[in-house]
């Protein structure tokens, strides 16, 4: 039973909380919905509470009605169940504050709720681009970034993940989000990490330790330090880039894990190979492309080389190893086919088989944001997967929910549509486990 007075605190949240709600070509609703629910506080005590436009019913109703208390009813839609990678058909969800609070057989009529009927549409989790570059690293725009970001919600991107940028201009559009002020998908980003051969050379020209977003790391640095100054400057993880070796690099793993910052990192740090990298306990190893340093086959790297020969090589590269290790740790890929395609259209085949072994693959792109683009990179990354590689349309999509939620360490907010998770939430005309390009359809997003 829930009573009166928890009902109207809800109401009362409903005011606070950063709905965007972007319909149609992008028309904010937003006003209506909070119009609709328009309430003011008359005194600090919740039963005193006045709504200035009553809701259909009256409180005492609302009060009676079990699970009526919430906000914004989706109804009757076909939702996605991302773990099984299937739709349930005429399914009601319910949210308050920005949360799922159910997910029940439609039927039910909803007093207290703003409706939208979703007859016929379909609801998945929001994207997540698992590695972007939403800022120059230096002097950035902040117009330029938030263009980047309002771009992405736009086309049902609810999260990002920055792989390495001016750390201050995310960190600032990261917390203008999170107030609701800005619109965009939520950001998370990482500190970059490199040793001296990366900056220097191996001259040691430059040995302070730059910013916190963009550090030099080598034997010897206060590893402590360099965390809690990453941890400090809003950087959800690290970006270990280039010169670690394998000795070195399960030291720098560890410093980062004790601070609770998630460990990401390229798939080769020269001269740690990629087998050394994930047995390091680097948790996300970035570019497909880099697992070419399993090949000892000199013919290979040369640019003239036949296409048809690469091919070969890659066909018979045994990478047994690497993708045991990989489901070992529990790492994940982020494979951003989209940033080698044309370079090494090796690529497709060899991601076809590391996902026929079972390694977690992300989606990301490693793109700079295009505004002129019709649709962002990751639908094209999506529809690699699918046509090039091998995937089923539901894996392809778990890669950029539920896969790419544990890549940001939110695994238990968002990627899927369950009670408890947040309602960031994308509304498609079609169904995108028939056609991945029904991505490109969409008839709602919402963001909280
Ligand atoms: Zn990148």
């Amino acid at each position: 039973m829930v009573d009166a007075s928890a009902f109207l605190f809800i109401i009362i949240n409903a005011n606070v909380i950063k709905l965007n709600i972007i319909m149609k070509k992008y028309t904010i609703v937003l006003m209506c919905l909070l119009g609709f629910f328009r309430v003011s506080a008359t005194s600090n005590e919740r039963g005193s509470v006045t709504s200035n436009e009553p809701i259909s019913g009256t409180q005492k109703e609302y009060a009676t009605v079990p699970g009526d208390t919430a906000l914004l009813v989706l109804k009757n839609a076909s939702v996605l169940d991302v773990k099984r990678g299937k739709f349930i058909k005429g399914k009601d969800v319910v949210i308050a504050d920005g949360k799922i609070i159910s997910v029940s057989a439609s039927g039910k009529i909803w007093k207290a709720a703003k409706v939208m009927d979703l007859t016929g549409k379909f609801i998945i989790p929001g994207l997540i681009d698992a590695h972007v570059h939403l800022t120059a690293n230096r002097k950035n725009n902040m117009e330029n970034t938030y263009r980047h970001l309002e771009y992405l919600l736009a086309h049902g991107i609810t999260a990002v993940r920055d792989a390495g940028g001016d750390g201050a201009a995310l960190h600032e559009a990261q917390l203008e989000i999170r107030a609701g002020k800005r619109k965009g998908p939520d950001v998370y980003f990482s500190s970059f990490m490199a040793g001296d051969w990366y900056y220097n050379r191996d001259m040691h020209i430059r040995n302070e330790p730059y910013t916190p977003w963009e550090q030099l790391v080598v034997p010897g640095t206060n590893l402590d330090s360099a965390m809690s100054a990453a941890k400090a400057c809003g950087a959800t993880g690290l970006k270990l880039y280039h010169s670690f070796n394998k000795h070195f690099l399960p030291k720098v793993v560890q410093a980062a894990k004790a601070q609770d910052l998630k460990v990401w990192g390229h798939l080769m740090m020269y001269p740690a190979t990629p087998l050394e990298v994930v047995d390091a306990g680097v948790e996300v190893v970035s570019h497909v492309y880099m697992l070419e340093n399993l090949t000892t086959d000199s013919l290979f790297f040369k640019r003239k080389t036949p296409q048809a020969y690469k091919d070969s090589v890659i066909a018979a590269l045994d990478i047994d190893a690497f993708c045991k290790i990989m489901k070992k740790k529990n790492a994940i890929l982020d494979a951003t086919l989209c940033v080698s395609e044309d370079r090494n259209p090796w690529i497709f085949p060899l991601l076809k088989r590391i996902h026929e072994q079972g390694v977690a693959i992300a989606a990301g792109t490693d793109q700079i944001v295009d505004t002129d683009r019709a649709y962002p990179r990751l639908l094209d990354e999506l529809s690699y997967f699918v046509e090039k590689c091998g995937f089923s349309n539901a894996d392809a999509l778990r890669a950029a929910t539920m896969v790419g939620a544990r890549v940001i360490g939110q695994e238990k907010h968002i990627g899927v549509i369950e009670p408890g998770k947040s309602a960031n939430l994308l509304v498609l005309e079609g169904n995108p486990l028939l056609d991945i390009h029904a991505l490109k359809k969409i008839n709602a997003v919402l963001k909280f």
